[in-house]
C-alpha cells in the first residue's frame, strides 16, 4: 500500500475511520485529524449506509434454552447472513454490540 505524505509532516496510511457511525476503510494520517477516501472507500461508505436501511430498527431479543438471540429482518438474508455465520461478539460500546461475521457481508 502507498504511503502518502500529510501537510503537517505525518504520514498518511490505509485504516479505519468512523464516519456517520460506520466504521469504514479511509487514509489518515498518523499525527493529525486528516482522514481522506479513495473513490473505493466513498462506495463502501454508501454500500454500507445503504445495507443499514435494511437492518437498521428496533428488534427482539427472545430466548432460545439457556441463551438469548436477536431477531434479524428476513431480507438480510440478501447479505449472505444466515445462522451458524457469526464469528465473534464483543462490546463496542456503553450499548451496543459487534457482531462480525467470518466473511464480508457488504461488498
Ligand atoms: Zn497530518
Amino acid at each position: 500500500m502507498k504511503k502518502y505524505k500529510c501537510k503537517c509532516g505525518g504520514i498518511i496510511e490505509q485504516g479505519r475511520c468512523l464516519v456517520e457511525d460506520f466504521l469504514v476503510s479511509c487514509m489518515k494520517c498518523n499525527k493529525c485529524e486528516e482522514r481522506l477516501f479513495t473513490p473505493d472507500q466513498t462506495k463502501e461508505l454508501i454500500r454500507l449506509r445503504d445495507a443499514n436501511k435494511v437492518v437498521e430498527g428496533e428488534r427482539k431479543i427472545i430466548k432460545v434454552g439457556s441463551s438469548i438471540a436477536a431477531l434479524l429482518p428476513k431480507k438480510i438474508n440478501n447479505y449472505g447472513i444466515e445462522a451458524g455465520l457469526i464469528d465473534t461478539v464483543r462490546i463496542l460500546s456503553k450499548n451496543s454490540l459487534e457482531i462480525q461475521f467470518k466473511k464480508e457481508i457488504v461488498k
